[in-house]
This record gives C-alpha cells, structure tokens and sequence, in this order.
C-alpha cells in the first residue's frame, strides 16, 4: 500500500512519534494508503487535520497490575487502556490478556476499533485495552484476583457514558464478570451499561458471544453474493479456535458451508469431513482445552505441527487467530489452491504483503474493521439493551445483527465504488469509517 505524497508527512510523524510499535505503525499505515481520494473530495477536512488528529489517541492510561499468585508469590502485570476517539460516542472495545500485549499493540487495536465502530453506524467511539497477563494455565482463584487488581485501577477511567471495555484475546464472559463484580463493589452502582459481554442472568446480551464469528460469515456470505454465489456447497478454513473461530464455523455449517480445519498456537487440526462443533466446544468452551484433543475424539481428524493451516485448500478463508498470521507466502498457497473469498475474523490478521496478494489477484477479500464489526455492533446492541432495561429475543438480535453487518457490507462496496477502487473492501472500509469519524469530529469543534 503506497502512500500519497500528501499525507507522507503524516506518516512521518506518525512513525517517529510513536517508535517500537510496527503494528500500530502498519495499521496507520492501511489507512493512509486509502484515504487520499478523500481530502481530495473534502478539503475541509484536509484543513481541519482530521487525519492527523485521528491518529493520534485521546488519552493513554498505562499502570501496574499487582496481584498474588495461588503460592503466594506477588506478580505485577502492566495494564493498558487506550482511549483512541471519542468523538462518535463513549470509548468502546475490548480488553486482551496475552503475553504479546504492549502499549503498540493496544494502540493498533484501538485505531482499528475507531474505524470499526463507525461503520456500525451504532454511537460508540474507540479505544482498546488489556494487559501482558498469560491467563493460561491460571487458576480461576488467580483469574479472579487478577481482573480485580485490574479493575482496582481502570475503574476510575470507565463509565456507561466515558469508556465500555468488553472481551477480546483471553478476556470472556468468565472475565467480565470478575471485572464488573470489582467495579460494582467499587462505585456501589449496579451500572450495567458500563460493560458489555456480560452474562445473560446479569444484564448480557443473547448472540453477544456468537456476534463476532455470525457476523464475519454474513459479511462472507454477501461478499459472495455480490460475485454470484454463496456459502452453500463451499470448503472453508477458519483459523484459531476462541470464540470468534467457533461460532463463525457454526454459521458456516448453517449456510451449507464446510469447515474442514481450524488451529490453535500448537498446530492445526484438518477434518476432511468437517469440523465436528460438538467436540471443538467441549474441547474449547467447556474445558478449555487444546485443539490437538480433537484428534483423540475423532479418528479420520489429523494434527499438524510446524505447517501454515492456509497450506490446507479451502474456497473460503477465515483467519480468525491474531494479527499477522497470515502472511505473503500463506497468501500466494491460498491463491494457488483456489481462493475466491478471504474475511478477517480477527484483527489485522493477513499482513500487508497478503493483503496487496489479495487484491492483485482478483480475491474477495474483507477487512478485518469490516467483517468482524458484528461483535463490537451486538456490544452496542447490549448498551442499548441495557439503558432501556430490556432483554431482545436470540431471533431478535439476530436479525439485528445481520441487518448490521449487510449495512457494512454495502457502506463499504459502494464506498470502493464511489472512489475508485470498486471490489475493493479495503479503501471501502477505511473511507467510509473516516468520513463518519472526521465530520463528526469536524461539527464537534476543535476536539
Ligand atoms: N474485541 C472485540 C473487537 O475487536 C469486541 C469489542 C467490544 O465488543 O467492545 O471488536
């Protein structure tokens, strides 16, 4: 993705303001490389530096996490929370515990939630949070006591109508429940809507935990649609094995589709049959185990270490891991074997090299800002679920849900159109999610 010479300047700063942090620089980079066409067309928000504001955050809260481990050992994480923009509504976006989690990586994160959320035309704006914590192999005694340090700190910093953390990597409903219970003990406010992911007998949303993975398949689905075809009859390989994986490959099955591998950071499994979802959520929700214990259940599944999951043919790929797991090299194997469509279930999981592979070659290929906005959009669906104190059936939210990721399937096509690039998900995503943003931001005044 190059550049224009008009906004090289931006991303000069950009890089040397921000030094050590290459995916937050990368993502800022994808932006930039779209977006020219736009200030063309509006010079006033050339002139009102919307893009150089937007890439700089709010407000970043950097702080120690103490905590007791089950031997009595004290351990002390870093806790992150980047409020990136505010300016189409409260900060919203998840929380990642992972190892791999430091201020560039949350920065990234929180850039690409700012663009994700106003394509959901819902009013929330973006920010990102999390921790270096390595929940695995954790006690649920240290879990807890974990998510209450955390939440000792960041609570002072949320609020319904500030900043709404939810899940994301190592952060699920079993998190967001010691994190609200903090909170609450804390503030003495039962403030349901400051949080979302929640349980369904405290204040949580039906599909919340299925929106990410329902609503890339949709996005998959229309994507296909506009070239012709359909899910139905097509094989697949999704990615990762969280929560995201599991339930796009649940809807996958539910249009027809086949899904025949899926991975963790071990390995990935490859079920010519198609992926059994029974075993993989025994495995993966219910005892929170590896996927190579699917082998052990079902005998014609295989394992593989050491491979590229995108080595195995597939018409359908949903990188639903993390960031960069899908490089060049895995494009061109994915390009040979027949690729016709590629949705990022995660965040900026295919690398730029990947993407441009993509796109030379003629593949339908769906930002990750794009196809997996279904999450954050039900998180939206669950505020607004809380702030009238009502509960919407599974059919309800659904459907809401599908009209939602339709929305953005349109918004983004028609967007690419418009400017240009037509077929392309990429400067459809970004111009679209950065018009919403800067003229929000250019009506709010200097902000
Ligand atoms: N972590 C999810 C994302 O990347 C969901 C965030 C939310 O629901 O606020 O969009």
């Amino acid at each position: 993705m190059t550049i224009d010479e008009r906004l090289e300047q931006v991303w000069d700063v950009v890089v040397s303001r921000n030094p050590g942090e290459p995916e937050f620089h990368q993502a800022v980079q994808e932006v930039l490389g779209s977006i020219a066409p736009v200030l063309e067309k509006h010079p006033e928000l050339a002139a009102h530096k919307s893009i150089e504001r937007i890439c700089e955050p709010e407000r970043q809260i950097i702080f120690r996490v103490p905590w007791m481990d089950d031997r009595g050992e004290i351990q002390i994480n870093r806790g992150f929370r980047v409020e990136f923009n505010s300016a189409l509504g409260p900060y919203k976006g998840g929380l990642r515990f992972h190892p791999s989690v430091n201020l560039g990586i949350v920065k990234f994160l929180g850039f690409e939630q700012t663009f994700k959320n106003a394509l959901t035309q819902m009013p929330i704006g973006g920010g990102k949070g999390g921790s270096d914590f390595d929940p695995k192999g954790r006690s649920d005694g240290e879990i807890m006591r974990f998510c209450q340090s955390f939440m000792t700190e960041l609570y002072r910093h949320l609020g319904e109508y500030t900043d709404v953390p939810a899940g994301d990597i190592g952060v699920g409903g079993r998190e967001i429940g010691y994190l609200f219970g903090q909170y609450k003990r804390i503030t003495n406010r039962y403030e349901s809507g400051v949080i979302t992911g929640k349980g369904i007998t405290w204040g949580g949303a039906l599909v919340r935990p299925e929106a990410t993975g329902y609503g890339a398949t949709f996005f998959a689905e229309e994507m296909l649609r506009v070239r012709g075809t359909s899910l139905d009859g097509k094989t697949c390989v999704v990615s990762g094995s969280g929560n995201v994986a599991i339930y796009a490959i649940e809807k996958v099955h539910q249009l027809g589709g086949k899904v025949v591998a899926c991975s963790d950071s071990v390995g990935y499994i490859v079920d010519e049959g198609g992926i059994d979802l029974d075993t993989l959520k025994e495995i993966k929700l219910d005892a929170r185990g590896r996927v190579s214990e699917y082998v052990e259940r079902r005998q014609a599944a295989k394992f593989v270490v050491g491979g590229s999951i995108w080595d195995v043919p597939c018409q359908v790929a949903m990188p639903s891991a993390t960031q960069n797991e899908l490089t060049g090299a895995d494009a061109k194997s994915l390009i040979n074997n027949g690729v016709i469509a590629v949705v990022e279930g995660a965040n900026m999981p295919a690398t730029p090299e990947a993407v441009s592979a993509f796109l030379d070659a003629g593949v339908a290929f769906a930002p990750g800002k794009a196809a997996n906005a279904g999450g954050v959009a039900t998180s939206a669906l669950e505020m607004q679920q809380n702030a009238s104190r009502d509960s919407w059936t599974f059919e309800h939210t659904e459907q809401r849900l599908a009209q939602i990721m339709e929305g953005i399937h349109d918004a983004c096509f028609e967007t690419a159109e418009e400017y240009g690039a037509p077929g392309n998900y990429v400067v459809g995503a970004n111009i679209a999610g950065f018009l919403r943003v800067s003229q929000a931001m250019l009506a709010l005044g200097l902000i």
